[in-house]
């Protein structure tokens, strides 16, 4: 395995690839291959930006179509015939059976594009600039989204002040006996406490870098009202949990919230191709034209990819087998944590965005390195790392998820941390 181009010129601040050392060369479905012909199951996903797996095929035959066609690649902001079937289509599958008014917004193809473009919109509509954002948080690099990002390294990392934005607590953060909407409505409310009304709410359904945090139903309800009481604008950051990571396709789905603007990014084109979009309630959409530009709004293969993953949602096969893959981990996961002592890990999430919180301070590391060198790739999150993340393609075939889940709970039993907590026990 050569690696010494990548040491040599590839910047210091590559990282996934310094906890996978493997060069890939191929990836189908929930497998990627290394130039050594070894197979890993892929609890990764690209963070979120394959849920269908990679080169799904229905996708791969219609991108391919495209491009043979001389389809267009680059269309900035053009009218182009993929950009108004993947309108359609979304407004189709999503939009209406929901009765969101919404406009959608393309912005860059980073998802930090789009939360730029969100917090722009609140601060347009309010004429205020403090943004809400929530312990735990990851909204992207850029230095707005950053701004709202929890993560001290990496808030660090911007070299100038970060500001304008006010840190709640999320839901769960003080523990279950402690309810962090009703504080923040208190402060919030209280005209001495120097927390002023912001501008917008910006909140993930689940927060997938924060580790694996679930907000519940009633919280982001609670959340969303605080925000229509001080007349501050509810933002979901759904570009990790959207695009059915949560099981439906956005992570609020069912929960009885109506954001004012939902960012959407990852697995939005279905296949890996960077695209973003904001969503945005028409009363708020109070854009010059122009006025958020960008060259790569307009990559129309991704709009080809984007809308044909949609034809998923309306597929009942699909549908079931997003259950069935949710219902194993629900079943599975509580045995893993039962293999350990009392205590020394946790599962959390919901859908198929799932966490094992360990206690010990490197178990969770330990466990993906383990579990890499028997053939999974499974990350780890949260502010200490402590969390191993499981985001296996969402309609993974059940016995490719099994496959995946066994290396895990082997790599559970195995792993030096883990093992030193079972001899602490
Ligand atoms: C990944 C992510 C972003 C940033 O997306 P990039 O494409 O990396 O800029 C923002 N918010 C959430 C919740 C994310 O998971």
């Amino acid at each position: 395995m050569d690696t010494s181009i990548f040491e040599r010129r590839e910047s210091s601040v590559r990282s996934y690839c310094r906890k996978y050392p493997a060069v890939f060369s191929a990836a189908k479905g929930s497998y990627l291959v290394d130039e050594d012909g070894r197979r890993y199951v892929d609890f990764l996903c690209g963070a979120g930006a394959v849920n269908y797996g990679h080169n799904p095929p229905r996708l791969k035959e219609r991108l391919i179509g495209h491009l043979a066609g001389d389809g267009l690649v680059q269309a900035l902001d053009l009218h182009t015939v993929e950009k108004r079937r993947f309108l359609e289509r979304f407004e189709a599958e999503v939009l209406a059976p929901r009765g969101l008014p919404h406009r959608v917004q393309f912005t860059g193809p980073t998802g930090a594009n789009a939360v730029e473009a969100a917090l722009k919109i609140a601060r347009k509509a309010t004429g205020r600039t403090t943004i809400a954002a929530f312990t735990g948080g990851y909204h992207g690099m850029s230095l707005g989204a950053l701004a709202a990002t929890g993560n001290a390294m990496k808030r660090r990392g911007a070299g100038v002040p970060l500001g304008d934005v006010v840190r709640l607590p999320y839901d769960g953060y003080f523990g279950p006996g402690i309810d962090t909407a009703a504080l923040a409505r208190e402060m919030i409310l209280d005209p001495a406490s120097g927390v002023d009304a912001p501008a917008a709410f910006l909140v993930e359904p689940i927060q997938g870098e924060g580790g694996v945090n679930v907000a519940s139903g009633s919280w982001l309800r609670a959340i969303a009202a605080l925000a229509r009481e001080v007349g501050a604008l509810l933002i979901v950051d759904d570009i990790q949990s959207g695009c059915g990571r949560s099981g439906r396709f956005f992570g609020f789905d069912g929960l009885d919230v109506a954001p004012d603007v939902i960012c959407l990014s990852k697995s939005l084109s279905g296949y890996g191709l960077p695209m973003s979009v904001v969503l945005v309630a028409p009363e708020f959409d109070g854009w010059k034209p122009g006025e958020h530009n960008g060259t790569f709004r307009g990559s129309t293969p991704a709009f080809v990819t984007a809308a044909a993953a949609l034809d998923y949602w309306a597929d009942a096969a699909f549908l079931a087998r997003v259950a069935a893959n949710a219902a194993t981990l629900d079943a599975r996961l509580p045995a893993i944590v039962a293999a350990l002592p009392p205590g020394a890990c946790h599962a959390r999430g919901r859908g198929l965005l799932r966490g094992l919180a360990f206690e010990g301070p490197d178990d969770a590391e330990a466990v993906s390195r383990e579990a890499f060198a028997c053939g999974l790739v499974v990350e780890t999150c949260g502010g200490h790392g402590e969390v191993v993340k499981l985001m296996p393609q969402i309609d993974a075939e059940a016995a490719v998820l099994e496959e995946g889940l066994d290396i895990l709970a082997r790599a559970v039993r195995k792993a030096p941390a883990a093992s030193g907590h079972l001899r602490a026990a």
